[in-house]
């Protein structure tokens, strides 16, 4: 597959400003070195509560100065943007960005949050203690937080869509295929489809090893594809050397699942590239 044909964007990135290990500039000589055409950066949004990986309330005004400083900067050679991945309980409204992925890695049960996304015991968990030992009632109260994104928190782009699946290699944790688990995902997706907000296909967890597949699974691309949805490739990069990585196999499996385009953003804002 001809790499040069891909569109080499990628607006999922964290840098040392929440849980990345490499400063913003690293990312931005990286992506220029990549021969990138964009780089937008999506710090985790300030949480309610102390929450390791996203950012404090008081570093954002810092975070979004120095995007900005860096988009000046090196205005010549790469087009920069100022994102936020606003979580589902992100604390304040976000209002200023370029573009805002929105997601959801947690659930408030009662006081508690529960993060689905930290080990799969911390899920575990949950499921025994909140949800009467019944993993499918889990996934179903995730979905509707899920379905509830771009009217929550305004988001452009819905983070990746399954992370629920992130601990379930082999099917561990729970049946992929179940109708259960089905309904409640498929019912979210369409009400997706439904308000016309892009997808990612993200392919961090895949890139680490965790997962065989980037976030949606394939089934929800192949709906996603039917339903003439809007996907675009991101890489969710902690550390500069990992952007754009997975892109490769996340374009062989969104040209199976039938898509045959993906967005980019630029300042001039939206575009679809024929994959
Ligand atoms: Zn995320
Ligand atoms: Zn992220």
């Amino acid at each position: 597959m001809d790499f040069t044909r891909i569109p080499k964007c990628d607006l999922h990135t964290h840098s040392s400003f929440c849980d990345g290990e490499d400063a913003p500039e690293a990312f931005v000589l990286s992506a220029i070195e990549k021969g990138m055409n964009v780089i937008g950066f999506s710090a985790h949004s300030p949480m309610p509560f102390e929450a390791e990986g996203a950012m404090s309330t008081g570093s954002v005004a810092r975070y979004r100065e120095e995007i900005l400083r860096l988009r000046e900067k090196h205005r010549e050679q790469i087009t920069v943007l100022l994102g936020l991945e606003q979580d589902y309980y992100a604390v304040d409204p976000a209002i200023g960005y370029d573009y805002l992925i929105g997601s959801v890695h947690c659930l408030r049960m009662g006081d508690e949050y529960v993060f689905l996304d930290r080990s799969a015991e911390e899920l575990r968990e949950a499921v025994k203690r909140y949800f009467g030992g019944d993993v499918y009632r889990l996934a179903s109260h995730y979905y509707q937080l899920v379905a509830g994104l771009p009217s929550r928190t305004g988001c452009d782009i819905i983070g990746h869509f399954d992370l629920i699946a992130k601990f379930n290699k082999n099917g561990s944790f729970f049946d992929e295929n179940d109708p259960r688990y089905l309904r409640a995902a498929m019912d979210a997706l369409d009400a997706l489809l439904e308000q016309n907000v892009l997808l990612e296909i993200n392919s961090s967890d895949a890139v680490a090893g965790l997962r065989k597949i980037p976030y949606p699974a394939p089934l929800f691309l192949h709906r996603i594809a039917e339903r003439r949805g809007r996907v675009l490739l991101s890489s969710d990069a902690h550390r500069a050397e990992n952007l754009l990585a997975g892109f490769l196999d996340s374009v062989r499996i969104a040209r199976a699942a039938g898509l045959g385009s993906v967005w980019t953003l630029s300042e001039a804002g939206w575009k679809s590239c024929p994959l």
